[in-house]
């Protein structure tokens, strides 16, 4: 229902210049000539409405998720480009100057230069920037240069529109929806002003220390904080922040990570880090006391509230932290329902918090099923991937369709678990995962 809040006032947003072109009821032209401009009009309102998307705000996160929030901001993105790339040639009218009689731009379209060199410049940028976004593993740069090169290149483009919208634009000459161009647009301009600026400016009164930085498995850290003279942060297991450590509030180095303690543990915040890229590689080097910054909690991996009789964790890798956060949470408010946890890793030494995972397996009931796919000999879990097979055998049981499942992991592995899920008569809406990447 909160979703569907959101789909319904993302589609009048984005809708709404259409409907006021619409509204505004200037002379009929050729179909292929209200194509074209239609095709302008929504490629440009799904634009602005990207840079709320990607604006780390929790009233759109929390609902559906960061994960879905990014897939859907790639998807529409794409959208976008195509809406945008067919606009000028569906045109059929001709270019011309505008003639005294057709004061509604009827006949012709703008040959104003200027009015045309932004648009075009915005055509020819825009394929470049999605293509960029696309490849973004592929091409040499840091994941903090090319989100700044996204954030700059997002904001140039949207500028140029602008500018070509209102002075080439037919429909886009009404003065309401002029102006509720440039209103979408500064909406659009704030939301990049509140993750680099708004909100490092509340990080920075609420910083918190590193407390300790442990190795915990194989390319595995603990990573701990406190809060530094406030009073933490309210969240809820299966949460995850954006955790900027030893740099400014205002740099762009900082990355996601799962909390994997529970928030019963009290103030502190306790993260699982694998070693993957730059950052996560040198926690070897972080000492006690580092001041370090946290945005969030973000996320929708939440149980609490959710009244399901039982709950399924299905994890891979790193995939188990913020599962790990909820299973801590479940058996410090003695949560009596059944719980199973599925955990996936290549092979014994990636295996995190063993000693714990078996004491809630005796003291909380919890079922643990290990799995590695490459094994050692005597190993007593199972054998090969998290993958369909694994999943049917482990939950054949008939009230499996009635509990809650919460997945993260590799994106193969969370693919073909949701796929098996709901070949088990698991609803979607009992399915709640997180992707660690957003491609
Ligand atoms: C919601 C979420 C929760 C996560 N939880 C955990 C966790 O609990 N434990 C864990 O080990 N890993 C977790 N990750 C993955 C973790 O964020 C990356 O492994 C880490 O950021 C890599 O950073 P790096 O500087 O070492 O490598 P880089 O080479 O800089 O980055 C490698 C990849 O990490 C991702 N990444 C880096 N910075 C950011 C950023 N600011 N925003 C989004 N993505 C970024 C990008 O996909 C990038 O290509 C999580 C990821 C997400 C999205």
């Amino acid at each position: 229902m909160k979703a569907l809040a959101l789909v319904i006032l993302y589609l009048g947003v984005t809708l709404s210049p259409l409907a006021l072109a619409w509204l505004g009821a200037r002379p009929a032209r050729s179909l292929w000539d209200e194509l074209a401009s239609g095709a302008g009009l929504l490629a440009y309102a799904i634009i602005l409405v990207e840079f709320v998307l990607s604006g780390r705000f929790r009233s759109i996160s929390a609902r559906i998720g960061m994960d879905v929030t990014m897939r859907f901001h790639q998807l529409l993105g794409r959208t976008a480009l195509v809406l945008a790339l067919v606009h000028p040639f569906l045109y059929r009218t001709a270019f011309n100057p505008q003639r005294p009689w057709d004061a509604t731009r009827q006949l012709t379209l703008t040959s104003d230069f200027t009015a045309l060199t932004t648009g075009i410049l915005a055509w020819v940028l825009l394929p470049a920037f999605v293509l960029l976004s696309i490849g973004r593993d592929k091409i040499p740069y840091k994941y903090e240069t090319w989100r700044l090169m996204h954030g700059v290149g997002a904001l140039l483009i949207a500028g140029l529109v602008l500018h070509h919208t209102l002075n080439a634009g037919r429909y886009s000459a009404d003065p309401f929806l002029a102006s509720v161009w440039i209103a979408l647009f500064f909406i659009a301009a704030l939301s990049l002003v509140h993750v680099y600026i708004v909100a490092p400016i509340r990080q920075k009164r609420r910083p918190w220390k590193v407390t300790a930085v442990r190795p915990i498995a194989l390319k595995t850290w603990e990573l701990a904080l406190e809060p530094d003279g406030h009073q933490g942060m309210a969240y809820e297991a299966g949460q995850f922040v954006w955790l900027n450590v030893g740099n400014s509030a205002f740099s762009l180095h900082e990355n996601p990570f799962s909390i994997s303690s529970a928030p019963a543990s009290g103030s502190g915040l306790q993260t699982v880090i694998k070693e993957l890229g730059d950052f996560t590689r040198t926690l070897n080097k972080i000492e006690s006391g580092t001041r370090a910054y946290v945005d969030g909690p973000h996320g929708n991996l939440v149980v609490s509230g959710r009244v399901e009789p039982g709950i399924a964790l299905i994890a891979g890798g790193i995939g188990v932290a913020p599962l790990l956060s909820i299973l801590r949470q479940l058996r410090h408010e003695h949560d009596k329902r059944p719980t199973m946890l599925v955990y996936g890793n290549r092979v014994e030494e990636q295996i995190i918090y063993r000693e714990e995972i078996e004491t809630l397996a005796r003291e909380h009931g919890t079922k643990v099923v290990h799995v590695l796919s490459e094994s050692p000999e005597g190993w007593s879990g199972r054998t090969g991937l998290v993958d369909a097979d694994l999943i049917r055998g482990v939950f054949d049981f008939p009230e499996m369709d009635q509990w809650l499942c919460v997945l993260c992991g590799p994106p193969a592995m969370m693919a073909d678990a949701e796929d098996t899920l709901i070949e088990l008569g698991v609803p979607a809406h009992q399915i709640l995962s997180e992707r660690f990447t957003y491609d």
